[in-house]
């Protein structure tokens, strides 16, 4: 077994890997469009032939939506392990606004830009490129060497960008066959432009809604104002008091089950040299906002955050109207790490709000869903032995990285089959994903391609 043979083998292939992409990428499987189904369909036609070409017992299963494709090596040698499941999505976002593309977004091709090569269309880096890197992967390694160094089994899924309704119950009606050792995600992406990432750390999500409400009626402000309580000014204080002058959460008992980060991966992250000040002078901001004494990157990865995302009371239209609103509301969210309990804090948020309510006032509370945070373990071997691998294929040292936001499929694999989920991926910020002219780069397609060959080398040593 050579590492170096498939290295070159992928080299040389390259061209016919990137044809098989365009392929795949001219199938419009929209999930969330019924008009697509057929489409949903025939991507996961597409894969269960390309996979069955390369050796693998490929499927698709009927789910109450669009299908699953599950499939299984057939010429596993004996002593492959670790074995490994790699999930990815079929399914793409949709394409409006239609006029924004400057190509058409399923007729893809490659393009040569300023920042180099790329693929352009939709899907090219959510998640159909991102997929076939590891597809790629595979094939080289069994042209060269007959059979794959780790015993490999794929799970794709054509709900992704549609709330994945099917995905729990498939999960959960087959967790015997889906369970492996380590399953591999590949939906994520690089940190910077060159920087190598497996996301160990995802926050959770509480969404909340409350509606306080003063007189039973709008009132005049000639008439009424000066005696009559006003809710927006009652809404006003209860959010101003959320957080103190430092900058942290004020709900009683929200920073009991938030960990520090360990000094290990504190020096990681120092190391990465995150620019905050283009990643808010972006955005036209220039001072990071949260916790005093905690780094930008602390923040949006490893620290929970109360943020209003929504605020409205009184007359908000054209002109201007005295009006004394009878009610005002707001859509508050906590971002949630470490062990947070969403329930706990839902709780105390609303004693923190009843508690402030006057005499007059009343609440109501409208739930929009909760969840943990993820902590992905990497106490097995397969992450550090990855770590490494990807140093060695990118210019600059693999990093754990935290994500803001929340990727539910990594929880599920813990949840519901008990296995860790390695979350590695080649995806580049300026990818646009979900927004028009979507594109991967040949570069990433490629060095992704060839970071596999080397993960799977080094796990199964
Ligand atoms: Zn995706």
């Amino acid at each position: 077994m050579s590492l170096d043979a498939v290295l070159s083998r992928i080299d040389q292939d390259l061209e016919a890997a990137t044809d098989r992409l365009l392929t795949l990428l001219r199938i419009p499987s929209i999930s969330t469009d019924p008009a697509f189904k057929a489409d949903c369909d025939a991507a996961a036609d597409w894969l269960v032939e390309d996979l069955t070409s390369i050796g693998f017992d490929a499927t698709k299963r009927k789910t109450p939506g669009h299908p699953m494709v599950v499939a299984h090596d057939t010429e596993v040698a004996d002593n492959a392990s670790p074995h490994l499941m790699f999930y990815g999505h079929y399914d793409v976002q949709p394409v409006d606004p239609l006029d924004l593309w400057d190509t058409p977004p399923f007729e893809p091709a490659i393009e040569d830009t300023a920042k180099g090569r790329v693929i352009r269309g939709r899907g090219s880096s959510d998640d159909k490129g991102q997929l076939m890197t590891f597809v790629e992967a595979c094939r080289a390694w069994k042209a060269v060497n007959g059979t794959l160094p780790a015993r490999i089994s794929f799970f794709f899924e054509g709900e992704e960008e549609s709330g994945s309704p099917s995905l729990v119950p498939f999960m959960t009606e087959n967790a015997d066959e889906l369970r492996s050792d380590v399953a591999l995600i590949c939906d994520t992406g690089l940190f910077g432009h060159d920087t190598p990432a497996i996301v160990t750390m995802l926050r959770g999500l509480l969404g909340e809604e409350l509606t306080i409400t003063g007189p039973s009626k709008d009132l005049h402000s000639g008439m009424y104002g000066g005696v009559s309580m006003n809710p927006a000014r009652v809404l006003a204080r209860i959010i101003a008091g959320l957080h103190d002058d430092e900058g942290r959460v004020t709900v009683d008992g929200f920073y009991d089950d938030v960990p520090e980060l360990p000094n290990s991966l504190r020096a990681q992250w120092e190391d990465l040299n995150f620019d905050h000040k283009s990643f808010l002078g972006e955005v036209g901001l220039s001072v990071p906002a949260g916790e005093t004494g905690r780094s930008p990157l602390e923040m949006i990865w490893s620290r929970p955050t109360c943020e209003v995302n929504g605020l409205w009371s009184g007359y908000t239209g054209d002109g201007f109207k005295t009006v004394l609103p009878s009610q005002a509301s707001a859509k508050i969210s906590f971002r949630l790490v470490g062990q947070q309990d969403p329930l706990k804090i839902r709780e105390s948020f609303r004693a923190y709000v009843q508690s402030m309510l006057p005499q007059d006032c009343s609440v109501d509370f409208k739930d929009h869903g909760a969840s943990r945070a993820g902590h992905m373990s990497t106490d097995h071997p397969a992450f550090e032995q990855a770590r490494i691998a990807l140093s060695e294929e990118w210019p600059n040292t693999a990093a754990y990285v935290g994500c803001g936001g929340s990727i539910p499929i990594a929880g599920h694999f813990k949840n519901i089959l008990g296995v860790d989920a390695m979350l590695v991926g080649f995806g580049r910020d300026d990818d646009q994903i979900h927004s028009p002219n979507e594109k991967y780069d040949l570069e990433s397609f490629h060095k992704g391609i060839r970071s596999w060959a080397r993960i799977l080398d080094a796990m199964s040593k």
